[in-house]
């Protein structure tokens, strides 16, 4: 019996392995978060950080895209998509992070990047359309 209450005690005072990510008391609303965040009174809590070769947010350099579309091909989920030019447009709302786009790129032009804050009011957000034709030259998805 002592055992017991000497391993209860024990745990605690414990620290939790959690992370309370983003605050230790979130509010009910997000907006209401953000409010007290800038008024002082509510406390900010990092997120851990993300382990090596983590699968985030595909990023994608058109610029170096040869028009393959060999990850075309193994998505499982459809997430491209081509415009009138051929240029891929991915809808990220379908994307399960497989990552076997990136590894059958041949120029590396993908990659899954540490970003994992992804949640939108909107699937077509523009952060969740990576879309080279729009913007070329630019490496998106990754900021
Ligand atoms: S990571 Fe997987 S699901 Fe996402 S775009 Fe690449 S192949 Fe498709
Ligand atoms: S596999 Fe790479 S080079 Fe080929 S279409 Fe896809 S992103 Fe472009």
């Amino acid at each position: 019996m002592g055992k017991i209450i000497r391993k209860i005690l024990k745990q605690l005072f414990k620290k939790p392995y959690t992370n309370l990510f983003p605050a230790k008391y979130a509010p009910d609303s997000v907006l209401k978060l953000f409010q007290l965040l800038e008024e002082g009174k509510a406390e900010l809590i990092p997120p851990v950080e993300v382990p090596p070769d983590y699968r985030g947010k595909l990023s994608f350099d058109s610029d170096s895209c040869i028009q393959c579309y060999q990850c075309e091909k193994v998505c499982p989920t459809q997430t491209m998509e081509r415009d009138e030019e051929g240029d891929l447009i991915f809808y990220l709302e379908r994307c399960t992070f497989c990552s076997q786009c990136v590894d059958m790129c041949p120029v590396d032009a993908l990659e899954m990047s540490e970003e994992f804050l992804l949640s939108r009011p909107d699937k077509y957000n523009d952060d969740l359309i990576l879309n080279g034709s729009e913007s070329p030259g630019k490496v998106r998805g990754s900021s």
